[in-house]
């Protein structure tokens, strides 16, 4: 119900489109077929070659990431903060902003913690605990701790919780604490990337901020404690992974990218239609790590936005169609 003044979506999942300013090369060349590439026409549709795609919105190259914050951040805090769980997911293909808009550029958060490039995660986070994992061919890796270790998901039976164990995890007192935090974790995935083949194009980055808030009963004096928790994960990219020159473990990498991606648009699809039709039904979050880690906090009332990046360019069309059928399919 705490919405902070935002209109409900008519699904429970938000699904907005953002398409990144061309550079410079993209520019010249799609300036000479500009059908084939993807442009807004209203606040919430796109048209690529004649199609037409239509979502909760779209932002497009003029679009700030104050903005992206306002639009789906801010919603999902105020969510948070009156005890809902929360996700944003970023899909898209490798190079179309992901990234950009889930951290914004490392520099615009070692620097400068007020640079207007930050992204969405370092705007949404006060008070809260936090931990960053890594989910790597279905493996996890603490980016707080990389060094090598077998990181288990475990289910705690009393209280049906699911969490990863001996997960290294920090208290924090201001948005300082966090950005610190999120930087290291940033940096072990980048180096992490060489060792171990796991550049962020292939991997999923979840980060999860627990927020505890407590309220006192005037009338009693007792304390009451909720917990919810806001996940932001920036997806592997969503490129068909390509399977005819892949052998060996690359090959057993790019099947669980492709399925691990197909489920996780499944679940949001069973979600989606639950929370439109009000009928309960099955949803399969054990079928991968990244679905059965967050599954207490996608379903019931949890809110979840996917935002779902493209590149303007006409280089990139087939990508582009692919990723708002996707887009299409999670309203
Ligand atoms: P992905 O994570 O999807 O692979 P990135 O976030 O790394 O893609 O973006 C690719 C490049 O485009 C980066 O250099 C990034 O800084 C730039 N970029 C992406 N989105 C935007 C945007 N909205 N405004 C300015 N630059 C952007
Ligand atoms: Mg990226």
């Amino acid at each position: 119900a705490a919405g902070g003044g935002c209109p409900a979506p008519d699904s429970g999942v938000q699904v907005v489109v953002r398409i990144r300013p061309p550079c410079r090369v993209e520019e010249e060349e799609d300036a000479r077929a500009p059908d084939l590439c993807v442009r807004k026409t209203a606040t919430n549709s796109v048209a690529i070659q004649g199609q037409d795609f239509t979502f909760d919105a779209v932002a497009d190259e003029v679009s700030t990431q104050e903005d992206i914050f306002k639009l789906v951040g801010l919603p999902l805090v105020e969510n948070c903060l009156s005890g809902f769980n929360s996700s944003i997911f970023a899909y898209g293909q490798t190079g179309s902003g992901k990234t950009y808009t889930m951290w914004g550029p490392l520099s615009a958060l070692s620097e400068d913690s007020t640079c207007s490039e930050r992204g969405l995660t370092p705007r949404v986070f006060e008070q809260l605990f936090s931990r960053i994992k890594e989910i790597y061919n279905e493996q996890i890796t603490d980016l707080l701790d990389p060094s090598p270790k077998s990181l288990q998901i475990r289910e705690d039976v009393r209280t049906a919780c699911v969490y990863v164990e001996s997960l290294t995890k920090e208290l924090v007192f201001t948005t300082k604490d966090v950005t610190q935090l999120l930087v290291k974790g940033l940096s072990n995935r980048r180096t992490g990337a060489t060792s171990a083949n796991a550049d962020s194009s292939r991997s999923h980055c979840v980060f999860t901020c627990v927020i505890k808030s407590e309220s006192k009963n005037l009338e009693d004096g007792s304390n009451s404690t909720r917990t919810s928790r806001i996940n932001l994960v920036d997806l592997a990219g969503s490129e068909r992974q390509k399977l005819t020159h892949a052998f060996g473990d690359r090959l057993k990498e790019a099947g669980n990218i492709n399925r691990s991606l197909s489920q996780l648009g499944n679940l949001i699809n069973i979600l989606a239609e639950i929370s439109q039709s009000g009928k309960q039904r099955h949803v399969p979050y054990r079928d991968s790590k990244l679905t059965f880690l967050l599954q207490e906090s996608l379903g019931g009332n949890a809110k979840l936005a996917m935002i779902c990046a493209v590149s303007p360019s006409q280089s990139c069309k087939s990508e582009t169609l692919s990723t708002l059928r996707f887009a299409q399919r999670a309203k």
